[in-house]
């Protein structure tokens, strides 16, 4: 559990002595339990107390890193529950299979397909993260091979995924500088295998059927000195992964149970590809930290790391552009000038569907702190004076030689302060963004 100010009080000095830059050993107390100030501030604490003080301050969830280099994936380190408590800290990764019983030539391709899995949202470069070779084979010289011949094409790190140890051993000392993810650690195995992992510094992932057999295998494993480790109960059922994620989490959050103080893992396979992307989907939500699917198909992906980057975006945060005028083709002086505000997703909607009209425009982004149309409209953030300090600030008069600004429908109230204070025509546009090419057609005259 986390300690409180008070808690933490009693392990300080209590000498008031000003080290720290806070006026007594109270007030640094209350700083470090608020997490506004680092223990080593004070230079006079016990080695006991620092210890006892370092492992409260410890994330519930421990930070894993899989990879080496430009693509290397942070895992874990979660503070909270539930998204709106804070916020998540570093998005599940996603991992694809490749099996090293295909032929070199179609594990290469398909290590290819895994790499170009990558899609653009909102402005921001979303993709899969991991590519797990998967020993189907249960023979080390193939498992070997694959992961090497996987190594050198993919541009993500690795996941080693094999039952057979012997197939592990065979393929991990070659790519164990990339810091490739092993799975898994197991009762029978963890003995042989821990200290591999260990020696090479690389994560590994422990499973065990059932929650008690797991924190029990976990501790057998940190007694063998690991501590990158991730935890994977080896659920068969999506009701069953939903409830051992949901009680790791919260054993590990709200009770501060060191077992499980890891980040999860799990893998999702089925017949039904549909059935696959809502599994997966789920464990995304709640709250796998790795997910491994078994599908190269966009179609799939694009779902999942679209479901990752809501969930995953700062609630506190909203996600904006720059607010600036937009040029949407090649504008011309009689091209239309669509308003908006700098909320990432309006932006992009307005946009793509000015895309879609096929009439070069421009799209004025006016800052409203990233907050959308109506959302702005009522927090008086999306006002006429605020509206013509952008006009003017954007430029748009020297580009185009007409004076008509349209206004999204939901703010149409605006238009006549706006007209006023602006001198320029206020076109009432449609209030879905979705109805603006119809819009066009039928309102823009040149
Ligand atoms: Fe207390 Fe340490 Fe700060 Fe001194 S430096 S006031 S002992 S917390």
């Amino acid at each position: 559990m986390a300690l409180t100010g008070l808690e933490i009080y009693k392990l300080l000095p209590r000498t008031n002595c000003k080290d720290c830059g806070q006026p007594t050993c109270l007030a640094f107390a209350m700083q470090l339990a608020a997490g506004k100030a680092s223990l080593d501030a004070c230079p006079h604490i016990g080695e006991e107390a620092r210890e006892r003080l370092a492992a409260a301050a410890a994330p519930p969830i421990a930070l894993i890193t899989i990879g080496a280099g430009e693509h290397a994936v942070r895992v874990g380190n979660e503070t909270v529950l539930f998204r709106h408590e804070k916020r998540f800290e570093n998005p599940t990764a996603i991992g694809v299979t490749v099996d090293d019983t295909l032929p070199p030539a179609s594990l290469a391709g398909r290590v290819r397909a895994i790499n170009n899995l990558v899609f653009e949202r909102m402005g921001q470069t979303c993709r899969v993260d991991l590519v797990a070779v998967r020993g189907l084979s249960a023979r080390p010289d193939l498992f070997r091979a694959a992961v090497l011949a996987a190594a050198r094409e993919a541009r993500l790190p690795l996941v080693l995924m094999s039952e057979d140890t012997a197939c592990l051993e065979a393929a991990l000392e070659p790519v164990k500088d990339g810091r490739p993810l092993v799975w898994a650690a197991t009762a029978d195995n963890y003995a042989r295998l821990v200290p591999l992992a260990a020696s090479y510094g690389v994560p590994l992932v422990v499973q065990a059927a059932g929650l008690e057999e797991l924190a029990a295998l976990v501790a057998k494993v940190t007694e063998l000195g690991h501590r990158e480790l991730l935890l994977d109960t080896g659920a068969t059922s999506i009701a069953q992964l939903l409830a051992d994620q949901t009680r790791i989490r919260r054993l590990a959050v709200r009770k501060r149970f060191r077992p499980f103080g890891f980040p999860t893992f799990c893998t999702i396979a089925g017949d039904d590809p549909v059935q696959n992307v809502l599994d997966a989907a789920m464990a995304i939500a709640k709250y796998a930290a790795v997910v491994v699917v078994d599908t190269t198909d966009p179609a799939a992906i694009l779902p999942l790391v679209t479901w990752r980057m809501n969930l995953y975006a700062d609630p506190q945060k909203p996600v904006a552009v720059e607010p600036k005028l937009y040029s949407i083709g090649n504008p011309g002086s009689d091209a239309p000038v669509f308003l908006t505000t700098n909320f990432s997703l309006t932006y992009f909607c307005v946009a793509g569907d000015v895309e879609a009209a096929r009439v070069p425009a421009y799209i004025l982004a006016v800052d409203t702190e990233g907050t959308s149309v109506l959302t702005a409209w009522a927090a008086g953030k999306l006002t006429p004076e605020r509206i013509v300090a952008a006009l003017q600030a954007s430029g748009v008069s020297e580009r185009v030689k007409h004076r008509r600004l349209i206004i999204p429908g939901s703010v149409a109230v605006l238009s006549g302060k706006l007209a006023d204070l602006s001198g320029w025509e206020i076109l009432v546009g449609p209030r879905e963004s979705s109805a603006i090419p119809a819009f066009i057609k039928e309102h823009w005259k040149t």
